[in-house]
């Protein structure tokens, strides 16, 4: 009976000295916070997911050269006359299409590397660092704002301008080409005549001699 209620004792005595810690703590401020609804102010200069703001992006692929795991892919078509590609917010006239801008974060170090270059600031950190995925293509973000129709579109349309401009260019080249021909033939045809003129003129007094002559000899004969 005795050991029955020194064990008993022994279970309440040491379940009070394990929850002593407990009840202390229900008496001073808290220090823990309610994550993920409550989240932990980040550093300043922490580094988190990036993000493109396509509006102001010009293509020049500044960002993706300076990426040191080229985790940055940007594909871009020229813009034709007539199109309208707009303005950046400072106002710099845009020449280029971005038909592609992918970020594969499952390859970024997250180094802002890429932020600094850019002559637009329109790429940068945000405070967005939870987009874990099951699948590392899900990683992948793509940025830009044009559809695959609109895409194609654009290349096209390019594709068509440079083949118009290449036949100009091979039509001037031909006009260039036929022109100095007959340039060339007409200084041939120009030079012949001039050389065909000089020797008749260098003919006709032989051709004039034996006249002379015959006259010379008509005029002695008659002295005579
Ligand atoms: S943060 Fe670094 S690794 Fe990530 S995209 Fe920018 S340059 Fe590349
Ligand atoms: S550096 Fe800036 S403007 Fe140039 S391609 Fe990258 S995001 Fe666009």
């Amino acid at each position: 009976m005795k050991e029955y209620f020194k064990n008993t004792w022994d279970g309440l005595y040491t379940a009070f000295v394990g929850m002593k810690i407990t009840f202390q703590h229900l008496f001073v401020p808290s220090v823990t916070i309610q994550y993920p609804s409550v989240k932990p102010p980040l550093p300043e200069r922490a580094r988190n997911r990036l993000y493109v703001n396509m509006a102001d992006c010009i293509g020049c692929l500044q960002c993706a050269r300076a990426c040191p795991v080229n985790c940055i892919e940007i594909e871009t078509v020229k813009a034709v006359p007539g199109d309208e590609v707009g303005n950046t917010s400072q106002g710099k006239k845009k020449a280029l299409w971005v038909t592609k801008f992918d970020i594969d974060f499952a390859k970024c170090c997250y180094c802002q590397l890429c932020v600094f270059p850019c002559p637009t600031e329109c790429i940068k950190m945000t405070e967005v660092y939870e987009f874990s995925e099951y699948n590392r293509e899900d990683l992948i973000y793509n940025f830009t704002t044009l559809n695959l129709d609109e895409i194609r579109e654009k290349e096209e349309k390019y594709e068509k301008f440079q083949a118009e401009k290449e036949a100009q260019k091979l039509a001037a080249a031909k006009a260039k080409a036929e022109a100095a021909a007959k340039a060339k033939a007409e200084k041939e045809a120009a030079e012949k005549a001039v050389a065909e003129t000089k020797t008749e003129e260098t003919q006709k007094p032989e051709e004039s001699k034996p006249a002379e002559d015959e006259k010379e000899n008509g005029d002695s004969a008659e002295k005579e």
